[in-house]
């Protein structure tokens, strides 16, 4: 058995010898030592613990601009201020004639047969120079001329070069993001270097596509976007970058299609619908489930009941009604005797979500128990053991469900709420204390279905797309602080009407570098016009002292809570009409989109009031428009990734969207779809990747680095 495991894994999970070139060093290029190495490391921000930096990953790096130097035929015909490459005999040096005066610039005058031209140096070293610009001979120069009183200048020339070297200064010069020490000329005669490195490899991509598109191959992108002929090259719609950015779509869509293929493939466990907590539960729920909650239950169901493993999003914005469907599900696995474990990010969530449903699930018999890092002692103790002796059905928890005294029964369905806040490895922690357990992750994120396919095309979707029946719209005002009195008054007005507010602010102490209002000096300045109606919660205080703030503003204690963006995720007062945002213009609009939803969570009116601080740029206030015009979270993350490209959408990069280097989501979106396609008719027909297309394929997900995925790959 092992060894046939063994060969197998052999065969199908070696990089074919053909990439042996590109997971070469770049050491292994002339020119880089231990120093240069460590220079290139920082430019591609690759830790030192990290692996060996290839030629692929120095090759697949994309310099951020060009140099256009305009062709010129000799320094009288230089243009001021343009960049030209000028070839030219040197006549003299005229070092600083007071070595005392540091400023004094060292000059040295050269010429061709149309004029002359004097090169300026700051702080220049005399030996230096000499060595680089020997009296009387040809040298070739780059750089940008001045025109002074009819005498041209150039002052720190970009190059200096041999006539033997000038081959190496094209008219158009890749521009890389510089790292203190790396010239540009070291990275691109590095890089041109890398380039004769590549071998010729097989197409992998489709010839009709390749006619239609016009896209050169892949050896010839790269070429055409580090040795540019034409500035367009880098821009996102040439031919090169259209070809390099289908490439990396499509290794990211095949390792994701195959990762889709391996699961279905996977064993999981029959839980079918036996009605026996079901039933009950129906008629105990306080309100009818939308349309929408019927459809996802039902498609949650079938999987549950399925013989294979099932991995589902729940996608549904705030509000749409979540942990209810959560709840039908781990009723059904119960029904086979089997347990349920739900991860929520934080305490306060975790806590919510056992408040929201301990009630139905005991109602009809569930065993339910909230597991967070704070149940201590012989409570704790107790709760373990009834955890691992099966005397608990669902258990609700924070990341301490994945603490290694965790012991369970028989875990066979693991939710996952919120899923951007945590890390693949913790969702696969949870899964590794059960048995081929089912999995259902749900976000409140509104994912564009651009990034949907991307990161989550290994998973099937279910979406809410309704919310429940009586919810009034909110009415969003996007306002200036200079109009605080103002706002203050109405404020008044509502608290004596019986209303309760967020009033969220983005930092939670004041500091000197920022110029934000704090949530510590808004709680002060606000408490002391409406005294102790007034609450506050943040990051900094103690658990205690947050779960105070929390429940005394649900019992209406408290109705104006001052708040950091701890009440971004998934907080639910239904009875909180009001939310301010404070520095709105500072926020990202998912996170905007997120915070709105604390209000308007039942049938009363609710309003969310945008507040910015003057001056608002032109950006800024189209992005807040899109927050008034629309509560729809998924039109809302379409038009933020519209108006500032691709961007880091959630603010994190631990979101668990891939990164890419090529892919401009905006301007690449109809590939996503081509690739999309592609990927999954090729393993319809070819599911271990073995036809002559397939091969190539292989080599297309080493050199995107998604070869994860070949080691999924099983012999036929
Ligand atoms: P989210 O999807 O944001 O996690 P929740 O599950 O927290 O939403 O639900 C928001 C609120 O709506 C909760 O108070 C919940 O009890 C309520 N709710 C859920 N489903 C319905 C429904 N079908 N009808 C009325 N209220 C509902
Ligand atoms: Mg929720």
């Amino acid at each position: 058995m092992e060894s046939s495991f063994c060969k197998n894994f052999n065969k199908y999970s070696i990089r074919p010898s053909s990439l042996d070139p590109m997971f070469a060093s770049i050491r292994s290029l002339p020119g880089i030592g231990q120093k240069v190495y460590r220079l290139f490391a920082k430019l591609l921000n690759v830790k030192r613990a990290e692996s060996e930096i290839c030629l692929v990953d120095f090759l697949h790096f994309l310099p951020h601009s060009v140099i256009n130097r305009s062709n010129c035929s000799g320094i009288a015909y230089a243009a001021k201020g343009k960049n030209v490459i000028l070839k030219l005999i040197i006549d003299r040096h005229h070092p600083p004639s007071c070595f005392g005066k540091r400023n004094m610039p060292y000059r040295v005058l050269a010429h061709d047969n149309t004029g002359n031209i004097m090169l300026v140096f700051f702080h220049a070293q005399h030996k230096w120079l000499l060595n680089q610009l020997p009296v009387g001979e040809k040298i070739v120069i780059s750089g940008r001329v001045e025109w002074f009183n009819n005498h041209a200048f150039m002052v720190h020339p970009d190059h200096i070069i041999s006539l033997a070297d000038s081959k190496f200064l094209t008219p158009v010069e890749p521009v890389y993001p510089l790292t203190a020490g790396l010239s540009s000329k070291t990275v691109s005669k590095a890089m041109i270097q890398a380039l004769n490195r590549i071998p010729s490899f097989k197409e992998w991509q489709d010839e009709a596509l390749l006619r239609r598109e016009q896209f050169p191959t892949y050896r010839e992108a790269l070429t055409a976007i580090h040795m540019p002929d034409t500035p367009l090259v880098i821009s996102a719609t040439s031919p090169a970058r259209r070809r390099l950015a289908y490439d990396e779509l499509l290794a990211n869509q095949l390792a994701l299609a195959l990762v889709r293929c391996k699961r279905k493939h996977l064993l999981g466990r029959r839980m079918p619908l036996l009605g026996t907590y079901l039933e009950t539960l129906y008629k105990a729920l306080p309100f009818r489930l939308t349309q929408s909650q019927e459809q996802a239950f039902a498609e949650i169901s079938q999987d549950l009941a399925a013989p294979q493993r099932m991995l589902r999003l729940l996608q549904g914005d705030v509000g749409s009604g979540k942990t209810i469907v959560a709840l039908l599900a781990m009723a059904q696995v119960a029904e086979s005797g089997v347990q349920s474990a739900l991860m929520a990010p934080t305490e306060v969530l975790a806590q919510q979500h056992y408040a929201n449903i301990a009630f139905l699930a005991e109602k009809v018999g569930l065993k339910i128990t909230l597991l967070t890092g704070r149940e201590k002692g012989r409570e704790r103790a107790s709760m373990l053991k009834k955890l691992s002796s099966n005397n608990i059905h669902i258990v609700i928890g924070t990341h301490a469900l994945i603490q290694e005294e965790v012991d369970f029964h028989d875990l066979a369905f693991v939710i996952i709420d919120e899923q951007h806040r945590f890390g693949v490895h913790q969702r696969l922690q949870l899964m590794a204390k059960g048995d081929m357990p089912n999995m259902l992750v749900m976000t409140a994120t509104p994912i564009p279905r651009t990034l949907t396919l991307t990161a989550f095309g290994d998973m099937d979707i279910s979406k809410l797309l309704q919310k429940p029946i009586g919810r009034k719209p909110i009415k969003t005002a996007i306002i200036s602080t200079n109009r605080m009195a103002e706002l203050l008054q109405r404020m008044k007005d509502a608290l004596e009407r019986g209303e309760k507010f967020y009033w969220i602010c983005p930092v939670i102490e004041e500091s000197k570098n920022i110029n934000l209002i704090s949530t510590i000096g808004r709680f002060e300045i606000l408490a002391q016009k409406f005294g102790n109606l007034v609450g506050l919660v943040h990051g900094k205080m103690s658990i205690k002292q947050k779960d105070a703030a929390m429940t005394n503003f649900k019992l209406g204690k408290i109705r104006l809570l001052v708040a950091t963006t701890i009440v971004e995720v998934g907080v639910d007062i239904p009875d909180a009409s009001i939310i301010i945002i404070e520095h709105a213009e500072r926020f990202g609009l998912a996170q905007l989109h997120q915070l709105r939803g604390r209000v308007g969570r039942n049938d009363r009116y609710s309003s969310c009031t945008l507040l910015y601080k003057e001056p608002l740029s032109s950006v800024a206030r189209a992005r807040l428009n899109i927050m008034r015009n629309t509560e729809d979270g998924f039109r809302i993350a379409e038009e933020d990734l519209h108006l500032r490209g691709e961007g880091d959408l959630f603010g994190t990069k631990q979101s668990g969207m891939p990164g890419f280097r090529f892919v401009d989501m905006e301007a690449h979106k109809d590939l996503l779809e081509i690739a999309q396609k592609d990927a999954r008719s090729v393993l319809e027909r070819d599911n271990n990747l073995e036809s002559p297309r397939g091969k190539a394929l292989r080599v297309l997900l080493y050199l995107f680095r998604r070869d994860n995925a070949i080691r999924l790959l099983r012999s036929g």
